[in-house]
């Protein structure tokens, strides 16, 4: 198996400030332990720039328009009530990180690949067509949705969600699609206080709220049978993972139980499904986890299943 890694540098450089959870120190921390001999058969790849007619696909130009507006030119600014701090180097990490997820969908698709992690921040499920919260910008796993459909002709795609955090933007973004299923288990009754318990009238949209304290065998066991099932019986031709790793047990923002072995265990189960639908066909993009050395173990671990899928 070949699993390609697509990171850039400018990741890095967009700057939230030293006490902001979504630091450039949690995907540093995922990088250097990819990069440890373990990993060596990683492909590491440079990630592109999006072309703006890629994030066209998802997002308002108006919205696209006031993202470099607000780019200060030194230090940080706010950019909305909850949180999202953009700084004068944001607007690369942007481009830089849903440009990742095309290229990876283009590596996989071009057989160079068999699967591929896109280490990239900032992060994307928040984001909507015209606004945003939750420290994201562009969707970029949406961006990778309309990519596959729109330039890689692929009808029915599969997208997972497993942060602990709501998917909310990109359920908005994609739920009036039939050709999209998306599926999301988060934590009930916290940021972004949607995604509750059920499924939608065309079925193409689930979301399972978990209590806090949830143990890591109930929320994977709970993703296979209530989620992953459904995926099956979608038939997707592709699969996108919205992974973040804040359910993690040793994160500061969620309040789940998740050890690194079930994140090993969510990603075998997914890689099943994958294996039975499309190949194996998986792109996945970093989320949230906001404790660095959590998101570095979690994160290797889902990184591992990929490897050895
Ligand atoms: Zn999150």
């Amino acid at each position: 198996m070949t699993t390609n890694v697509y990171y850039h540098p400018a990741c890095l450089d967009h700057d939230t400030g030293p006490t902001h959870p979504e630091s450039a120190d949690r995907l540093s921390a995922l990088i250097d332990r990819l990069k440890e001999d373990e990993f060596g058969a990683l492909n590491w790849e440079l990630a592109p720039r999006a072309h703006i007619a890629q994030l066209l696909a998802v997002h308002d130009r108006r919205y696209l328009d006031g993202i470099k507006a607000k780019i200060p030119a030194l230090g940080r600014a706010d950019f909305e009530p909850s949180g999202t701090v953009i700084s004068a180097l944001s607007e690369e990490a942007i481009y830089r990180a849903s440009g990742a997820v095309v290229a990876a969908i283009d590596s996989v698709i071009a057989g160079k690949a068999d699967n591929a992690f896109c280490a990239v921040r900032p992060p994307g499920h928040h984001a909507k067509k015209g606004n945003t919260s939750g420290f994201c910008f562009v969707n970029n796993v949406a961006v990778g949705v309309r990519h596959l459909q729109n330039s890689r002709k692929m009808e029915r795609i599969g997208v997972i969600d497993f942060d602990v955090h709501h998917g909310n933007g990109t359920q908005e973004l994609l739920e009036k699609d039939p050709n999209v299923f998306f599926g999301s288990i988060h934590q009930g009754l916290i940021f972004p206080n949607t995604g509750k318990m059920g499924q939608s009238a065309s079925g193409n949209v689930v979301n399972i709220p978990v209590a806090r304290r949830y143990s890591g065998k109930d929320f994977t066991e709970s993703l296979k049978s209530r989620i992953l099932n459904l995926l099956r019986e979608f038939k997707p031709e592709f699969i996108l993972l919205s992974a973040g790793f804040d359910a993690h047990r040793a994160d500061p923002v969620g309040d789940l139980a998740l050890d690194n072995e079930d994140f090993a265990q969510i990603t075998r189960d997914i890689i099943s499904v994958a294996k039975q639908c499309c190949g194996g066909r998986i792109v996945s993009v970093l989320e949230g986890g906001y404790r660095p050395s959590a998101v570095a173990a979690a994160g290797a671990s889902h990184v591992r299943e990929l490897m050895n899928a």
